[in-house]
């Protein structure tokens, strides 16, 4: 049908936000704030809160200060820590819900299966695994990255007799007291479910393909004073969180891409293996040590995970896994370990297809947006939107986020999204689409800046980090958060184009 006989009914929803962790909500307030109601958010799970409904491990908490895992317009004085344990954030996630009446245009246990554009109707048609579609006009992808569990690949797993788990799927029925467990990994889930299990499991054994840079967290509970200074003093949470940007800045955004012109990545390094003098046993802190630059991977901080490896019912196994059999752990040396928990602490599909979103999206013209990555590379204007996807615009696409907290990226591509939606709606506009002239201008700005972060510079050889991806590049943001706000709210329109749907 061409777009003059296009029937011009409305669609179901102005906006579709799929994913009902922080994006989706924080992506759902910013549209009510900005006077867009005609909103539906769609979320697979049976809750909201994204990585902290379905991730509830032992230890699980935020790796970086609650003063700036929140909102800016949101902000708690009631955390009970430094760093808030996971059932606080996804309690934060549902008091936002609550506060800003969002349940009513929230799906939950519904899953999108594809989503396609109709060029004539200027409008996404979302399937669902339920039979049912659902059309919006714009469609906001918040479906997070670090969200489908990545099978290890390893051979015999399916022939493991004991019981396996994977941190982002734990099983609370699953008891570990005096049981022998394994745990596979050692990335930032493993450093904080580690300490956790170890005292209350007969023998733990954990098998490291990579050792993990480990920096102390500047932890600590909040006594109750200090949260009622944080009510009641004017600016007192303003301070907080102005103190704590700047630690996450620095040990993020500025060590990683800036790490030709300001020394914080090597200065972290030396902390690193200061604090690694804490395990006693040479050989194992010797294992426990990277050889690789800090930065090239994502680093963690715990002051609990390095002392473990001291206490007697823990080994740490560096010797590669040759394949899982039914009584356990078979390494390369033909050494069998024996156990009766398997953990996989391996992590997540990150900057592969299927993973951004996990549907498939067929833009204008049936491109396919997988497609377009894979003969394109990663690539997205401002990290949000795509040329030939009309409509669609997603809260973590390459090159958007830079390494702070996923709260200000939340914001800043709020804002962007926000002020192309107004612009539509005051011209009239049904149909939104990033320039492809646009689109290139900031794909080759973004891999103009590469020769100062650590990711070309330092040694990431040995670091099998799942920051590259196939092409080898590295697609977060390298700028600081201050520029990537900047210009969230001063982009040039015209790097879209605008149109209304043709009358008749
Ligand atoms: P991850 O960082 O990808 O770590 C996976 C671990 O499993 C790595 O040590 C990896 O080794 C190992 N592994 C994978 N496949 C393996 C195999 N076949 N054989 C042996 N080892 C294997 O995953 P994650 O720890 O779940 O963390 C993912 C991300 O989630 C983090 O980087 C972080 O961004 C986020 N996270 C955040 C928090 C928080 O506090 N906010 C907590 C947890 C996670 P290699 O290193 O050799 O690949």
């Amino acid at each position: 049908m061409s777009a003059a006989q296009a029937p011009v009914s409305a669609p179901d929803h102005e906006v579709a936000i799929v994913g009902g962790g922080f994006s989706g909500i924080g992506a759902a307030i910013a549209l009510s704030r900005a006077g867009i109601e005609d909103v539906t958010l769609i979320e697979q799970g049976d809750g909201v809160g994204g990585a902290w409904h379905w991730n509830t491990y032992p230890g699980v908490a935020v790796d970086i200060p609650s003063f700036s895992y929140q909102y800016s317009y949101e902000q708690r004085a009631d955390w009970s820590r430094v760093y808030a344990p996971g059932q606080e954030l996804k309690a934060y996630a549902e008091s936002c819900v609550e506060r800003y009446d969002l349940a009513p245009r929230i799906r939950l246990e519904t899953k999108i299966t594809g989503a396609a554009f109709d060029d004539d109707r200027h409008l996404w048609k979302l399937s669902t695994d339920s039979g049912e579609t659902i059309s919006a006009r714009h469609v906001i992808g918040a479906t997070g990255v670090l969200t489908q569990p990545k099978p290890p690949g390893i051979d015999g797993l399916e022939d493991f007799a004991g019981t396996t788990l994977h941190t982002a799927r734990w099983d609370h029925d699953v008891d570990l007291r005096g049981k022998r467990v394994a745990v596979i990994g050692t990335g930032a889930s493993a450093v904080q479910l580690i300490p956790s299990i170890a005292p209350e499991v007969a023998h733990l054994t954990v098998f490291q393909r990579t050792p993990i840079w480990c920096l102390p967290k500047p932890d600590a509970p909040l006594p109750p004073p200090f949260r009622a200074a944080l009510r009641w003093i004017p600016g007192a949470r303003w301070l907080f969180r102005a103190l704590s940007q700047t630690y996450v800045e620095l040990t993020f955004p500025v060590a990683a891409h800036y790490a030709s012109v300001v020394p914080v990545a090597a200065q972290s390094e030396r902390l690193g293996l200061r604090h690694l003098q804490v395990v006693t046993d040479p050989e194992v802190r010797d294992k426990l040590t990277p050889r690789y630059s800090l930065g090239c991977k994502r680093p963690s901080f715990s002051n609990e995970f390095l002392p473990t490896f001291n206490r007697d019912n823990v080994a740490l196994e560096t010797t590669s896994i040759a394949r899982i059999t039914a009584d356990g752990v078979q390494t390369s040396d033909g050494v069998e370990h024996p156990v009766d928990v398997l953990v996989l602490a391996t992590g997540f599909k990150v900057f592969e297809s299927g993973n951004m979103p996990p549907f498939p999206v067929t833009g204008a013209d049936g491109a396919d947006l997988d497609q377009f990555w894979t003969d394109n590379r990663f690539q997205a204007y401002e990290g949000v939107s795509v040329p030939g996807f009309p409509n669609f615009f997603t809260i973590l696409g390459p090159y958007g986020y830079n390494g702070a907290s996923y709260f200000t990226l939340i914001e800043n591509q709020m804002r962007h999204i926000v002020r192309c939606l107004g612009h539509a709606r005051r011209q009239g506009a049904t149909r939104v689409e990033v320039t492809s002239e646009a689109n290139k201008r900031f794909f080759e700005q973004m891999l103009s800046r590469r020769g100062r972060q650590v990711f070309f510079q330092g040694s990431c050889g040995s670091a099998n980090s799942y920051y590259f991806d196939a092409n080898g590049d590295v697609p977060f943001r390298p700028s600081t958060t201050i520029e990537a706000a900047w210009r969230s709210a001063r982009y040039d329109l015209t790097d879209y184009r605008f149109e209304p749907l043709p009358a008749g």
